[in-house]
């Protein structure tokens, strides 16, 4: 029975964990819940460090469980989540307790970046419904999470806008999808903020100009790799192992509009798209309902109003890092958590003003030739290329910093 139809058979309200209910993701989830009160009771939130916004959220919320995965210890704190109904948990071992442990119909897996893995694949080893944010957890361990997923009978909604468009436009088998009559795959992406800047000038661009996203508002990290285009690179690894598709078969389409959010080409020439205004509360309320169809609070679509549409192929000088995925999804093994972590500490580089824009593919490229290739069969073969490729990064930022000083 799909959570829906338990909802519709007991009018039971379904049970939630949002982890990272702070993030771009985890405040548009809560805005979805927060249209259907007598569907949804969220049962668990997680924050790093936003105390403050994680104890509004319990106060609105009131969650029985919450973690802050980045503080201690904190006896007075403690007290005041209380207040709010709610017990809280201190360090990060608690977000893998709470992501398996909490009963819940779904989980929202919204932290960002590798810090999100333990926590996902938890969810995922006991068999919880997950909604799928974190795409960084599936590009470093995508057969163990796969494999870990089938075993305990979790079920993957995609909340990335690309996937979850793909999700829609393939052929439905049973509480899944199909690839029956599938030729490829095409993931749009915008082309970021630098789509047009003139290449000479991306040396001097800035972390705030890397953040103004012409379309989506999003946290720092997925806006910094929608600006080189890592975020499509992430993405195609992402795809890979949602769908079962082989690289030659995940294009990439530059969409400006960021109104087609993806597209499946079939055998016989018919190409199905999913269309919506660039709102993730498009895909987040179609997970949270699957496979009935709720209310997400973004406009109706209206296409005479956006009038044009256009469509382009990626420039691969201007992206480099597009490529570079591409490479680490075919070489395949501990590769792509190789990439991850590279480039996790090559925008936070950038970020934090010691890497220039242009350096962020340098750092990725020059890991993944220092980083040995080898297996990611264990969760342990997959944090050990990630740390030895964090190190291989940071000496290159580092390096490049001497140079620009
Ligand atoms: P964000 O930075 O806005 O939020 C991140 C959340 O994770 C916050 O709640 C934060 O407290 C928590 N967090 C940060 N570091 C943590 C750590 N070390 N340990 C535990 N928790 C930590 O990020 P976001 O933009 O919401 O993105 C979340 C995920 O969703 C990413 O994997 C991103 O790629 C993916 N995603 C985001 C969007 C979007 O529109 N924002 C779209 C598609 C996919
Ligand atoms: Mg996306």
């Amino acid at each position: 029975m799909t959570p829906a139809q338990r909802h519709a058979d007991s009018r039971q309200a379904l049970g939630l964990v949002i982890l990272g209910a702070t993030g771009s993701i985890g405040s548009s989830t809560l805005d979805v819940v927060a249209r259907h009160p007598q569907r949804y009771s969220v049962r668990a939130l997680t924050a790093h460090t936003s105390t403050q916004r994680l104890l509004k959220l319990c106060d609105r919320h009131r969650p029985r469980q919450a973690v802050l995965s980045g503080c201690v210890e904190d006896a007075a704190l403690r007290r005041r989540f209380a207040e709010a109904g709610c017990e809280l948990r201190f360090g990060p071992a608690a977000l893998a307790e709470v992501a398996a442990a909490v009963e819940c119909d779904a989980v929202m897996a919204a932290i960002v970046g590798a810090a999100g893995l333990p926590a996902t694949l938890a969810a995922a080893c006991a068999g919880k419904r997950v909604l799928l944010a974190n795409k960084e957890a599936l590009v470093m361990a995508g057969p163990l999470f796969m494999r870990a997923a089938g075993e305990a009978g979790a079920v993957l909604l995609p909340i990335d806008s690309e996937h979850n468009a793909v999700f829609q436009c393939l052929p439905q088998e049973g509480a899944g999808v199909s690839l029956r009559g599938v030729r490829r795959i095409q993931l749009t992406a915008s082309g970021g903020p630098f789509r047009v800047t003139p290449l000479e000038r991306l040396a001097r661009v800035t972390p705030d100009e890397a953040c103004a996203h012409p379309n989506w508002v999003m946290g720092r990290k997925i806006s910094v790799d929608s600006a080189t285009m890592m975020n499509k690179g992430l993405e195609v690894i992402e795809a890979h192992w949602l769908f079962g598709l082989p690289a030659e078969r995940i294009g990439v389409l530059i969409h400006p509009q960021s109104v087609v959010h993806s597209l499946v080409e079939y055998l016989d020439g018919s190409v199905i798209a999913q269309l919506s205004h660039p709102d993730m509360r498009v895909p987040i309320a179609h997970a949270l309902g699957f496979p009935e169809r709720i209310d997400s609070g973004a406009r109706t679509l209206d296409l005479g109003a956006v009038g044009q549409l256009s469509f382009g192929q990626p420039d691969a000088a201007r992206f480099p890092c597009l490529e570079l995925a591409y490479g680490a999804l075919r070489a395949g093994g501990n590769v792509p958590a190789v990439l991850n972590a590279a480039n996790e500490v090559a925008v936070q580089a950038f970020l934090a003003g010691r890497l220039r824009f242009t350096g962020i593919a340098p750092v990725i490229e020059e890991a993944l030739a220092r980083v040995a290739a080898g297996t990611a069969a264990s969760l342990e073969h997959v944090m050990d290329a990630d740390a030895r490729a964090r190190r291989a990064a940071a000496d290159s930022v580092m390096r490049l910093m001497g140079q620009a000083a």
